[in-house]
C-alpha cells in the first residue's frame, strides 16, 4: 500500500514520562506505517525545555500559529520534586500556559464514548463538550479580609485622573471579607470568537450562561459581547449550518445539561468551567477517554489529551515492570490534528485515515480489549485487560482490516 502524502506539516510537540513512551508507539504502531509523515517537531520534554531555557516552548507555539495545526504530547508542569529531579535551573511554568496565552486560545474538552462504558449521567449519550474562558475571574483576583468598623469602595481613576466611587460595604456591625475581580472585552470577545467557531467546526449547538440577572454589569458584559459578536459575524453561518447558539442563566443550563443527552458545546466563564469540566469529565467515567483541543480566535489548533503524563506507570515502566496505559486521549490528539490538518490541506485520504483510526480504536474497546483502567469499568460480559503496547498492536489489525 502506497503511504498517505501530507501538504502541510503538523506541528508535533514531544512531552515527558509515560506519554512520552506512549507518543513513540502510537508513531512507530499506527501512524508512521501508513503515513508519510510530516512533522516539525519540537521536543517539550522537560529535559530539553531546561536546556533550552523554555524557549522551545514558545518556538512550538510560534510554529502553532504558522501551520495553523499542532498535536501536543502531556507535559511536567514542574513543582519543587521535579526541580531536584531533572536538576532544573528555574520551575518553568505550565508549556500549556504558555502556548494558550500566545495563542489566546480556549480549550474545549471532550469525553469519548464507548459501548460498556455508561455515563454516571445515563442519558448522555452523546459527548458534552465544556469549554472553559480561562483569563480573569476570580483566578486574577484580589482580595483583604476587613476589619470591624472599615468602610470599603470600589475605586476607578480613568486616564484623565477622574475617579469614579462605589460604595461596596460598611464593615460597622462586624470584619469581613472583599474581593477584586475584573475581565477584558478583549479576552471575552476571543472566547466567544473560538467558541462560535469551533461550534461551527463540530456542527454542534452552543450554550453560554451566566448570572447577568444578579451581577448586572459583570455577568452582563459576558452576555453582551456574545450577543453582539453572534449577530454582527456568526448568525447567518449558523443558521446555514443548522446549528443554535443558546444563552441562559447558569443555574438553568445546569439543569438542563442534567437532563440533556448531551452533544453541544457548553461554554462557560472561568470558575464554572473549573468546576463542570470535573463534574462532567467524572460523569463521563474517565479522564484516560477525554480529548482536548486549545482553539485561538484566529482558527489555530492544537490537540491533546486531557490526562497527564501518568508518572505512577512510567516509573512502573523504569523498572521493567508491564503497564496497561491507556493510550486513547492521545491517539485522538493525533487523529483530532491529522484529521484538521486534512481539512485544511484538503486531503481526503487524510481525514478519512483519522476518521478509521479513531473507529478502529472504539471498535477495540467494543471488542472488549482494553487497557486496565477500562477494564475496571467496563460492563461488557468478555473483557480483556491488555498491556500498553498490545492495546495499540489491538487497534493496528482492525486497522488494517479497514484500510
Ligand atoms: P495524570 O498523569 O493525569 O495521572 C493521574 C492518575 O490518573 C494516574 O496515576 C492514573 O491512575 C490515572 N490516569 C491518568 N491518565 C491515564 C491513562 N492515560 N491511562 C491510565 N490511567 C491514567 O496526573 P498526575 O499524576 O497528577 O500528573 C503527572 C504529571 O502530569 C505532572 O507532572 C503534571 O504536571 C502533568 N500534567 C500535565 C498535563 C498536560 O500536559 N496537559 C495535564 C495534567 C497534568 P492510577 O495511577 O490509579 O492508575
Ligand atoms: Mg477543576
Amino acid at each position: 500500500m502506497e503511504k498517505i502524502k501530507m501538504v502541510t506539516p503538523l506541528v508535533e510537540m514531544d512531552g515527558d514520562e509515560m506519554t512520552r513512551i506512549i507518543w513513540k508507539m502510537i508513531k512507530d504502531i499506527l501512524l508512521l506505517p501508513y503515513i508519510d509523515l510530516k512533522t516539525e517537531y519540537y521536543d517539550l520534554g522537560l529535559k530539553h525545555r531546561n536546556e533550552t531555557n523554555d524557549k522551545v516552548t514558545f518556538d512550538s507555539a510560534a510554529a502553532t500559529k504558522k501551520y495553523g495545526v499542532a498535536v501536543k504530547c502531556a507535559t511536567i508542569t514542574p513543582n519543587a520534586d521535579r526541580m531536584t529531579e531533572y536538576n532544573l535551573k528555574e520551575m518553568w511554568k505550565s508549556p500549556n500556559g504558555t502556548i494558550r496565552a500566545i495563542l489566546d486560545g480556549t480549550v474545549f474538552r471532550t469525553p469519548i464514548i464507548v459501548k460498556g462504558i455508561t455515563p454516571f449521567i445515563p442519558t448522555w449519550t452523546k459527548p458534552i463538550t465544556i469549554a472553559r474562558h480561562a483569563y480573569g475571574d476570580v483566578y486574577k483576583n484580589t482580595e483583604m479580609r476587613v476589619p470591624k468598623g472599615s468602610k470599603c469602595e470600589l475605586v476607578c481613576t480613568d486616564k484623565d485622573g477622574n475617579e469614579t466611587r462605589e460604595l461596596i460595604h460598611e464593615f460597622s456591625e462586624s470584619a469581613g471579607i472583599i474581593q477584586g475581580l475584573h475581565n477584558l472585552d478583549k479576552s471575552i470577545g476571543s472566547f466567544a470568537r473560538s467558541c462560535f467557531n469551533f461550534a461551527l467546526d463540530t456542527k454542534q449547538d452552543i450554550w453560554f450562561a451566566s448570572k447577568d440577572t444578579i451581577s448586572k454589569k459583570y455577568d452582563h458584559r459576558f452576555k453582551d459581547i456574545f450577543n453582539e459578536i453572534f449577530e454582527s459575524e456568526y448568525k447567518d453561518r449558523f443558521a446555514e449550518s443548522g446549528i443554535e447558539y443558546f444563552y441562559t442563566l447558569i443555574d438553568d443550563a445546569v439543569a438542563r445539561v442534567i437532563r440533556s443527552e448531551g452533544g453541544y458545546i457548553w461554554a462557560c466563564k472561568n470558575y464554572d468551567g473549573d468546576v463542570m469540566s470535573d463534574m462532567v469529565a467524572t460523569a463521563y467515567g474517565s479522564l484516560a477517554m477525554m480529548t482536548s483541543v486549545l482553539v485561538s480566535p484566529d482558527g489555530v489548533y492544537e490537540y491533546e489529551a486531557a490526562h497527564g503524563t501518568v508518572q505512577r506507570h512510567y516509573y512502573k515502566h523504569l523498572k521493567g515492570e508491564k503497564t496497561s496505559t491507556n493510550s486513547v486521549a492521545t491517539l485522538f490528539a493525533w487523529t483530532g490534528a491529522l484529521r484538521k490538518r486534512g481539512e485544511l490541506d484538503n486531503t481526503p485520504d487524510l481525514i478519512a485515515f483519522a476518521d478509521k483510526l479513531e473507529k478502529a480504536t472504539i471498535k477495540t474497546i467494543e471488542d472488549g480489549v482494553m487497557t486496565g483502567d477500562l477494564a475496571l469499568l467496563s460492563t461488557l460480559p468478555n473483557k480483556r485487560k491488555v498491556d500498553t503496547e498490545e492495546f495499540l498492536i489491538e487497534i493496528g489489525e482492525r486497522l488494517k482490516a479497514m484500510l
